[in-house]
């Protein structure tokens, strides 16, 4: 098994690169903010839980968090491993999804931290939000509660990992595909 955190602020990429990962390893994809989109689509009382929290760019509750991507896991069979995407966000959903992976003796091999400043995140996610409709990418206020909320919160939890010696920082500014190949080299290195 292959299970890699792709880690990073809204807006560095993640669902981008996860998607050309999955490609080139044969990994299934757990996009938190995906599944929660989801939920909300087919109008289920988990997305109806989830759907304020989002609007405003705040964080789901992590009782929440942790059960849907317990179900997912559970659910998913005969995978080479798994891209977490927008998940764990924070040191208590590291700590939850450790536990999961170890009962199962399939545990994280490394977090793949994609760097960016905020200019250029700023912008980046202002073109999504003109293009993809989605509410929490087209007001600039709601985008930097988001990076209020990924400072305080989720930060932490690249030094969770960094403590277990799984965090490689990769630049994530430049074409998608040479930053594509930055990853797969951190991968090939450490797998
Ligand atoms: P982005 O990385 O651009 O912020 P996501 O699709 O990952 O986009 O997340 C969108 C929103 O979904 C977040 O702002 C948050 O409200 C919610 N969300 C997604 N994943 C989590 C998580 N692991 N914990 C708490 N909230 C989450």
């Amino acid at each position: 098994m292959l299970n890699i955190v792709l880690f990073g602020p809204p807006g560095a990429g993640k669902g981008t690169q996860s998607e050309k990962l999955i490609a080139r390893y044969n990994l299934t994809h757990l996009s938190t903010g995906d599944l929660f989109r989801k939920h909300i689509s087919e109008g289920t009382p988990l997305g109806r839980k989830a759907q304020q929290y989002m609007d405003e760019g705040n964080l789901v509750p992590d009782e929440v968090v942790i059960g849907m991507v317990e179900d997912k896991l559970k659910n998913t069979s005969g995978t080479a491993g798994f891209i977490f995407d927008g998940f764990p966000r924070t040191v208590a959903q590291a700590r939850a999804l450790d536990k999961i992976l170890e009962a199962n003796g399939t545990p994280i091999n490394l977090m793949l931290a994609l760097s960016v400043d905020e200019a250029e995140l700023l912008d980046r996610l202002l073109k999504r939000g003109k293009v993809s409709g989605r509410p929490d990418d087209q007001d600039p206020e709601k985008i930097k509660n988001r990076f209020a909320v990924y400072a305080r919160e989720t930060t932490p939890v690249a030094e969770y990992y960094q403590a277990q010696g799984k965090l490689i920082t990769i630049e994530g500014v430049g074409g998608i595909d040479s930053i594509f190949a930055r990853l797969t080299e951190a991968i090939e290195a450490n797998k």
